[in-house]
């Protein structure tokens, strides 16, 4: 039976699926690029910068024009560059606005649309993630002002009770209403259920919990007639909480990545792009390159949209000063082709990697 209300036109359904695909195309991620003034904050200070709007335009900039420090082109690794708004409407020092910067290197625009977590009172400190109001008004305007897709980031937790089915539910109804709004006004959604790696749980309890949140978000973008072929996923990769005593192989992550979405997430969905989640940029790296190794049939593009396994690098070669600019573009460059690399399962680590590149990046209870 044909539905007798279709949400969105053929035309617009055409739009959605080509900017999804033109962002997932093969050997591309997204760069998250979208930390609120908070966390930027917080970035910076572990490089003694001052969190100005000066010194956070300084470096986005660095990293919108990497390309420049080496023989590489941004859309060789880079498919989408998530803003945060103020981004949006920064330009680099000699004027040029940042989303056409990225525009003119074949790179599409992203906006995080999220206005944060707060918390379902009576749950064990679970959260829901705020924003629906005038959240058309605001897809309408960041449409006209170059973004072409968005995210919106909702988070669980593990532990004895959690996630509770309460918070499964409503992560999965406000992630639907998101995506739905987006799709009205011709942004894909990033569609972005964070299991959150806080705590001593196994790789099976973090597994189950993803199945069962995953299963959750496809029912509640069905029921809201969501487009999933004009769509991305941004989940968590499935690994052993942060505090587990025992160690799993990235093929065992890998494994346990790959078997859940198989039973979560539907085929029509183009690209899965996975969240760091504090994994070191080399840990990030290794286990993409093995989820993509992974012997079974995987019928999606399975990429990276990183915010720290991307940016450590290039935050500490750079720490605030002008001169070292080109360095701190080259180590995003590095850690870009290699993430580009992994997401074709292509990676053959050299052992040459810095430590930097094998720090931790976790915080305990991540707010974005
Ligand atoms: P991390 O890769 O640093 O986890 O962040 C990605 C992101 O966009 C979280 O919403």
């Amino acid at each position: 039976m044909t539905h007798p209300f279709p949400s969105l036109t053929p035309e617009q359904k055409k739009a959605l699926s080509d900017i999804a695909q033109k962002i997932v195309a093969e050997g591309k991620g997204i760069l998250a690029a979208d930390e609120s003034v908070g966390t930027m904050g917080n970035r910076l200070k572990k490089i003694s910068v001052e969190n100005t709007e000066e010194n956070r335009r300084a470096f986005r900039e660095l990293l919108f024009t990497s390309a420049s420090a080496t023989a590489t082109k941004m859309s060789d690794s880079v498919g989408g560059i998530i803003f945060f708004h103020e981004t949006l409407y920064q330009s680099t020092k000699d004027g040029v606005l940042f989303r056409k910067l990225v525009q003119d290197q074949n790179v599409v625009v992203g906006i995080k649309v999220d206005k944060g977590t707060a918390v379902l009172a009576g749950t064990d400190g679970e959260t829901t993630t705020q924003g629906l109001d005038g959240l058309a008004e605001r897809c309408a305007q960041y449409k006209k002002d170059g973004a072409d897709f968005a995210k919106w980031r909702c988070v669980l937790k593990i532990s004895d009770p959690c996630p509770s089915s309460l918070a499964i539910m409503e992560n999965a109804n406000v992630l639907a209403r998101y995506a739905s709004i987006c799709q009205q006004n011709g942004l894909v959604p990033i569609v972005e259920p964070e299991i959150l790696p806080d705590g001593d749980h196994d790789l099976l309890r973090c597994q189950h919990a993803t199945e069962k949140v995953l299963s959750a978000v496809y029912k509640a973008l069905n029921d809201h007639h969501v487009y999933l072929e004009g769509t991305l996923l941004k989940p968590n990769m499935v690994t052993p909480g942060h505090s587990c005593t025992k160690k799993y192989t990235p093929e065992e992550i890998g494994f346990a990545t790959v078997t859940a979405l198989r039973r979560t997430v539907p085929a029509a969905v183009p690209g899965i792009c996975f969240l760091s989640g504090g994994q070191s940029e080399e840990e990030a790296s290794l286990n993409l390159d093995a989820i993509n190794k992974c012997p079974l049939h995987k019928p999606w593009k399975l990429t990276f949209s990183y915010g720290r396994a991307l940016q450590a690098s290039a935050l500490a070669a750079w720490s605030g000063k002008k001169e070292n600019v080109k360095a701190g573009q080259q180590a995003f460059c590095k850690r870009a082709q290699i993430n580009s690399l992994a997401s074709r399962g292509k990676y053959a680590p050299s052992g040459d990697s810095d430590t930097s590149a094998s720090q931790s990046l976790f915080t305990a209870s991540y707010v974005y």
